[in-house]
């Protein structure tokens, strides 16, 4: 037996191979760098998944029939079993009881290390009872030795990285990294304040922290472990946090010495009205108090030469397109140009068809007109496009996300509005700015969403932005009423289609998710729109997808939108934005694939006009109805409430973060430790101390940042 590698455990080969071996440790070495283990700081950070407890050795007798035990004992005899297939059987004593341990592979020299007459530390799952103890494939060592005074860790690792290799990296990271406090001195620990029953309530450095959390004491309460609520997991969680924290209030800053275009409202000068004023003489509604209020910020803001970084949230249907509409005539009146862009081309076309009925007929008196920019273009649209685009002409340019490529050259844009922000990458929201990168300014940038953010999100991934909310819908809209429907009962429903549709009204019906495969998407579409079809003589009922062409798609909004269609069958691409108040019920079939947050948006188009709308939420019994009754629990959030601030709150504690972050920058890899919706009062904590930090202790806000975010910070100033 090698002593550097006392325990040797037969089924793990890696162990087997004396760790620190030439070969070995540099496969070892490039695995640490893959899982991003490069810093010493980094391997402090990485903490075990689970622990083990080799402190203590137990009589066999008092093993519980699935316990990992530890024990010694003796061998008494051992053989080699070729049926039913080829196995070593090991029978040990410990004076309490007896155990039988079992091997499928094995080598010679386990063989010699478990000869009858020796003395073992054995550990492993206890089976059995009453008809003898077994373990399959323990660990084993020759026994005696000291006994460990902390738990072992048991570390996240990947293929290559044997435990015993990274134990000892950690150790060895634990003796060299820096890890002196960089709180501010005399910080009042939110850790403290609420743990304190149990003798808890000592507060923990960072260091005290990581030593504990890597090798516990083993009176510890696991628990407390597994649930992160012990106070040395507070402490880190409070220090991510600040990290997060200090590093949105810098890009907020750094973003307050940037310069953007100062956009003053137009006066009216000889009779003249400003495109702003115009705008609101052609509406025909009025504004609501809250879109005027939000008009009102984001007036102020663009006044300023700080470019403006606002989200603009408001529940669907509140009507954010008017208001991102004033904004851009803010900016055309002074001469500038604006972009809007939208996730998908048919919510694009939305915009624009919408543009230019407000805007064309306004702009075209001052000599300027409104660009469309998307992908599928034809290679002539597209190039007098760019060109309008280049030359100033188009003082509006309204696409997806073709209106950030490069080819595109904006003569001097100074307002950038995106729409359903969350559907953007980072990366994205980075193009649009360099847009005016040269000018050597910024353009201001509006986003908007009707994915309501909680609270705790908007604190913390989105704390460098300013947040303005439209918190009341446009007058005449009755509520949408929300029943879950048993999928048994289908028929009924489309019985309730037909006589909407008679009745002049329109009905959407989305088909349900299959995120395995876009194919079965489809399929699945295919076949409810035949159904329909069939089921429904005399109405036309049209289908829409993802993977259709452009065109086709367009011909189809068109005739749902003009009225014509009365069924529109989809996948989820109408999710956002589209607008046809005629449409009345909306039924989505197997509602409990779907996030609440994704079915809120859904079902915010219906309920847009004056008339009753209603969605069916249809969810999927099997033969007992079991599975079917915990969707429907779930499901019940929507019957229950139309708000979707709620309905978001739900979300977050049922699903997490990545929900509202967009793949790009979804949460696990921001948070590795704290979470969002339990860790509310660290996270306020955090938020309080952030900008005081930065002001009166910078190098130790930048030391701080520099340790948790490493490369990352860049990720999080867009
Ligand atoms: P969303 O906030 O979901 O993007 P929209 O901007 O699409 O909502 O607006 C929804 C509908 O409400 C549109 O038909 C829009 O023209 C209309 N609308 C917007 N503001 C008002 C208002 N103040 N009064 C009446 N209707 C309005
Ligand atoms: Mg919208």
């Amino acid at each position: 037996m090698p002593s550097a590698a006392p325990r040797v455990s037969p089924s793990a080969k890696a162990s087997a191979a004396p760790a620190g071996a030439k070969g070995g440790a540099s496969v070892a070495q490039k695995a640490l760098q893959k899982i991003g283990l490069r810093r010493d700081i980094d391997l402090a950070l990485h903490l075990p998944l689970r622990y083990e407890d080799e402190t203590r050795i137990i009589p066999l007798a008092s093993a519980r029939d699935g316990q990992v035990a530890q024990i010694e004992a003796t061998v008494v005899a051992s053989e080699v079993q070729l049926r039913p297939r080829r196995q070593l059987v090991v029978q040990v004593e410990d004076g309490s009881g007896s155990c039988e341990l079992r091997f499928f592979s094995f080598y010679p020299s386990h063989q010699k290390t478990m000869a009858v007459g020796a003395r073992l530390r054995i550990r492993g799952e206890v089976k059995g009872g009453f008809w003898g103890r077994q373990m399959l494939h323990p660990a084993f060592r020759v026994a005696g030795g000291e006994l460990p005074a902390a738990l072992t860790p048991v570390y996240p690792t990947t293929a290559g990285l044997p435990q015993p290799y990274l134990r000892r990296a950690v150790v060895s990271a634990l003796a060299r990294v820096d890890l002196s406090d960089t709180l501010p001195p005399g910080t009042e620990p939110p850790w403290a304040r609420f743990h304190g029953q149990n003798g808890l309530h000592r507060a923990f450095s960072l260091r005290e922290a990581l030593i504990f959390l890597h090798h516990p004491t083993p009176d510890v309460a696991l628990s407390t472990l597994e649930d992160h609520s012990h106070p040395a997991w507070q402490r880190l969680k409070a220090e991510e946090l600040l990290a997060q924290q200090l590093s949105q209030y810098q890009s907020r800053r750094e973003r307050d010495r940037l310069r953007a275009p100062v956009l003053h409202p137009q006066p009216v000068k000889g009779g003249a009205w400003p495109l702003h004023e115009q705008l609101l003489a052609v509406l025909p509604f009025s504004l609501t108090a809250a879109q005027r209020r939000v008009g009102e910020e984001i007036a102020a803001d663009l006044a300023r030469q700080v470019p403006m970084h606002r989200l603009l949230q408001g529940d669907v249907g509140s009507g954010k397109t008017v208001v991102s509409a004033l904004a851009a005539c803010l900016a055309m009146d002074a001469g500038w140009q604006c972009a809007l862009m939208a996730p998908t081309e048919i919510l694009a076309e939305q915009h624009f068809a919408k543009m230019i009925g407000w805007l064309e007929p306004l702009l075209a008196a001052r000599g300027r007109k409104v660009a469309w920019l998307v992908g599928g273009q034809k290679k002539k649209d597209r190039t007098a496009m760019l060109e309008m685009v280049a030359s100033g002409e188009a003082a509006l340019v309204v696409g997806t996300h073709a209106v950030i490529q490069e080819q595109v050259q904006f003569k001097n844009l100074a307002l950038a509005i995106i729409d359903e922000q969350h559907r953007f990458g980072v990366a994205q929201r980075l193009a649009l700015r360099q847009k005016l990168a040269a000018h050597g300014m910024e353009p201001h940038m509006l986003m908007m969403s009707a994915t309501p953010i909680p609270r705790t999100l908007a604190m913390s991934y989105y704390a460098d932005l300013d947040v303005s909310v439209i918190d009341e819908l446009p007058p005449g809209r009755t509520p949408i009423v929300t029943k879950l429907i048993a999928d048994s009962r289908k028929d009924e429903v489309i019985e309730r289609i037909g006589a909407q549709v008679e009745a002049g009204r329109q009905v959407y019906w989305v088909c349900p998710l299959i995120e395995e495969s876009e194919a079965l998407d489809l399929s699945n579409a295919t076949a409810t729109h035949a159904d329909l079809s069939e089921a429904l003589p005399g109405v036309m009922v049209g289908l829409l997808h993802s993977r259709m062409p452009t065109a086709e798609k367009k011909a189809v909004m068109a005739l749902f939108t003009s009225g014509q269609m009365g069924v529109l069958v989809s996948t989820t691409v109408i999710e956002v934005g589209v607008d046809v108040p005629n449409a009345s019920l909306m039924v989505i079939e197997h509602a409990e694939r779907f996030g609440l947050s994704q079915l809120h948006q859904l079902r915010g188009r219906v309920g847009r006009g004056a008339a009753a709308s209603a969605c069916v939420l249809l969810y999927a019994t099997n033969d007992s109805g079991r599975v079917g009754e915990t969707a429907k629990e779930r499901l019940r959030a929507m019957a229950e409430t139309n708000d979707g601030f709620e309905i978001a709150r739900r979300d977050l504690e049922i699903r997490g973060p990545g929900e509202f972050l967009g793949a790009r920058q979804s949460g696990d890899a921001l948070l590795r430790f704290a979470d969002l919706a339990t860790d509310t009062h660290l996270l306020e904590w955090a938020r309080e101390l952030a900008p005081q930090m930065l002001d009166r202790y910078p190098d130790l806000a930048a030391k701080h940042v520099a340790r948790w975010l490493g490369g990352k910070s860049d990720y999080l100033k867009a």
